[in-house]
């Protein structure tokens, strides 16, 4: 029995020389030797579930690598790229033994087959494809995976049910998208139809029943390549080749099943393709076909022109045949079908034997080349993004231990992976492993680790530094929110220290009668409905101090410069009547008096307060009484006032004199006063210490104007340097 299965791996292995030989390509026989010994050795005597030597699964795989024509280490990675997981072989030593690019092969591959999907719902295959395309940074570790998930699904019988199902929904949702986004063709298709096998057995013994029924179809599509071919001859092109094809298994269920359709609706089942030289040649078969036969016009496409976005090209259209039996015809070159059937591999079999940076060179290149065709069709997003992840990664992939694959931003730490999962479970983390290690919390999550989240208790909370450390929106506001509800007392307590800790540090000293008005408004103007609730926003952090102090220093300016605000009185009717010389305003013959605190003079701007009793007392606008009379509760008792024109009644005024000392300095300050016939009821004059003297005056004057007459004749006095009015 052994001895059959070694015969049965020699002949495998004898296929691999086969295919490496076909692909034209330098290969390094003796290293690829050394690898499938190594693999042999390292397998032992595992068998597949199906009974076989393992060994036979990494050989096949091999085989697979080198039919699209990849290189001497994607071929030795294949035949150990299960060696890493099932066996004791190191990745070091296959580091050591064939180089650091083969390592990386392999690591790669095994990091891949290590993941283990949860589930394959819709939301998370997108996401499963970004990160398998993510992490496979080297394009060839995809295609690698690709030939090992191909060779699986073509051998899973032996898998139980459950497991038959699973990879094949696995390899539909996830595996055959990828090998379609790159331009794969074969292997996308084979691995549709091997998911369906097990997916809907049933439906595909039903469409083979009928590929097989159709003997007709056969002779029928046989035929009609023959006369194409005449044609094309009679046409002068000499240098074509005419495939049959029939349509792929999948590519049949899906319009049967999933467009309702009978077998014998379906235009495309069978179809010609016409591989020529030269572009110019395939446009003139298209002619050539189109007289031969009927076109049907809404079938036709021309993907030369406008490639679709996985980079494909080829004519396509589908003609009624004699027999009115319709079918398709695919016009291309040679390079198109290539491109068609190996699709980002087929960059390698162009190549072989370029140098490893030319290599890079040109997958860059390609990338480009694919970004460029992709700018105009609809779901150039996609591949797009794919693409762009793999150049600069601006996305990270990673999973819970169940499985279940979180998309963060680049940057992001596990705090954010744990808010990802669920609010609860970010506010009760106190630590993570990161690959069964434990982490820091501000570790930045990496694409493929797997991430187990460290709960405490239920009651645990965030810490309010997360804030600083966490980089997506999402986690911030399940953060806030968290601080928000469970912590309002708290919450309101720091907010409030902390406005007026930043107050202090601004300088901004709200006048204490002031501050709670001060505040309520400020409240108001951020959308609160009180000033806890502003106080416990800037706790938890819902309100930036930044933003809030912004605003209380512009209120806080205006506060300081606005004279006080004109008083508002309803006025009943506008009677005015002159008194002393002033006007009040809806006051009829009342007795007014000038209060002595600011002794205006006419001219000043006044307001009136309605005493008890003692009529209206007359003050300065600027008053400090009256600024602070107009915020009490005797507001409504301020009143506006004006002079009355030609104010003849005489008024005191108060002055006060600097000036440097000299002898006979008051004397020369009362002629002057004696010749502006001032009258003059108080005068003191003291000595101050530094050589200078203070005078106090106190004058009779007639208005504004004639009082900054008189001050500007006094500042003329020798040695006068200011006089003020107090
Ligand atoms: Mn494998």
């Amino acid at each position: 029995m052994i001895y059959a299965d070694r015969k049965e791996t020699v002949k495998t292995y004898e296929d691999l020389l086969h295919s490496m030989q076909e692909s034209g390509r330098q290969y390094d026989l003796e290293k690829i030797e050394k690898a499938y010994h190594i693999a042999e050795k390292a397998h032992g005597d595992q068998r597949r579930l199906s009974g076989e030597l393992y060994i036979s699964h990494p050989l096949a795989v091999a085989c697979l690598v080198a039919d699209l024509g990849l290189d001497t280490d994607s071929i030795i990675a294949a035949l150990l790229h299960d060696v890493v997981e099932d066996t004791t072989v190191p990745l070091d030593t296959l580091k050591s033994e064939f180089g650091g690019d083969v390592a990386l092969l392999v690591d790669g591959v095994t990091k891949l087959t290590r993941i283990k999907f949860s589930s394959v719902e819709e939301q998370q295959a997108e996401n499963l494809r970004k990160m398998l395309m993510a992490m496979s940074n080297d394009v060839r570790v995809m295609l690698i995976k690709l030939c090992d998930r191909l060779h699986n699904m073509r051998t899973g019988d032996a898998w139980p049910e459950k497991k038959r199902l699973f990879k094949a929904q696995e390899t539909m949702e996830v595996y055959a998208p990828i090998a379609h986004r790159l331009g794969i063709s074969n292997i996308k298709e084979e691995l549709e139809d091997r998911s369906i096998y097990y997916l809907d057995p049933f439906a595909y013994k039903t469409i083979c029943s009928h590929l097989e029924k159709n003997e007709d179809a056969e002779s029928f599509i046989s035929g009609i390549a023959e006369k194409i071919g005449e044609r094309l001859k009679e046409n002068g092109l000499e240098k074509f080749y005419i495939k049959k094809r029939v349509k792929s298994v999948y590519g049949i269920y899906r319009k049967m099943y999933l467009q309702n359709r009978d077998f014998e609706e379906i235009y495309d089942v069978y179809a010609v393709r016409i591989i020529l030289d030269t572009v110019g040649e395939c446009y003139n078969a298209l002619g050539i076909i189109h007289d031969m036969y009927h076109p049907i016009p809404s079938r036709f496409k021309d993907y030369i022109s406008t490639p679709k976005p996985n980079g494909y090209q080829s004519l396509h259209t589908t003609v009624i045949g004699h027999e009115g039996i319709a079918f398709e015809v695919q016009i291309r070159t040679w390079e198109m079908d290539h491109t068609a059937e190996y699709g980002v591999a087929a960059h390698w079999k162009y190549k072989a034997g370029v140098t490893a940076k030319d290599k890079i060179d040109d997958r860059v290149a390609w990338v480009r080349q694919l970004l460029e065709s992709q700018r105009e069709t609809d779901d150039a997003g996609d591949l797009l993004h794919d693409i762009k992840s793999e150049l600069l990664p601006e996305e990270v992939f990673a999973f819970t231990p169940k499985g279940d694959v979180i998309n963060l931003p680049a940057g992001a730490t596990v705090i954010d992976f744990a808010y990802a999962i669920h609010s609860a479970v970010g506010n009760r983390m106190i630590g993570a492993k990161v690959n069964s290690r434990m982490t820091p919390i501000d570790h930045k999550v990496a694409t493929g680790e797997i991430i187990e989240i460290i709960m405490g208790p239920k009651d645990k909370g965030p810490s309010r530094d997360w804030l600083n450390i966490v980089r997506t929106g999402e986690a911030k506001n399940k953060i806030r929110n968290w601080f928000k509800k469970e912590r309002k007392e708290e919450n309101m307590a720091e907010g409030k220290a902390a406005l007026e800790k930043e107050l202090r540090r601004n300088m901004i000293n709200i006048p204490a009668d002031r501050y709670d008005e001060f505040m309520r408004d400020m409240a108001r103007r951020q959308r609160m409905n009180s000033v806890d609730e502003m106080y416990a926003a800037l706790g938890y952090g819902g309100l930036q101090m930044s933003r809030l102090i912004m605003k209380i220093k512009e209120e806080y300016a205006k506060l300081d410069k606005e004279p006080a605000p004109p008083v508002e009185v309803k006025i009943p009717e506008k009677t005015e009547k002159t008194n002393g010389g002033v006007i009040v305003e809806g006051i009829d013959n009342c007795l007014t008096k000038f209060a002595k605190c600011c002794n205006p003079l006419p001219g000043d701007a006044i307001v009136g307060f309605v005493t008890r009793g003692f009529g209206v007392s007359i003050h300065k606008a600027d008053c400090i009484n009256a600024k602070m009379g107009l915020e009490g509760e005797d507001a409504p008792r301020w009143v506006r006032a004006h002079w009355a024109e030609n104010v003849k009644e005489s008024f005191t005024s108060s002055l006060e004199i600097s000036a440097i000392d000299r002898g006979g300095l008051m004397m020369d300050i009362t002629v002057l006063i004696a010749e502006m016939r001032l009258p003059c009821y108080a005068m003191q004059a003291r000595r101050l210490n530094d050589g200078r003297a203070a005078v106090s005056l106190t004058i009779g004057i007639n208005n504004t104007e004639h009082l900054n007459s008189v001050i500007a004749k006094i500042r003329k006095v020798e040695g006068v340097t200011s006089v003020q009015r107090v």
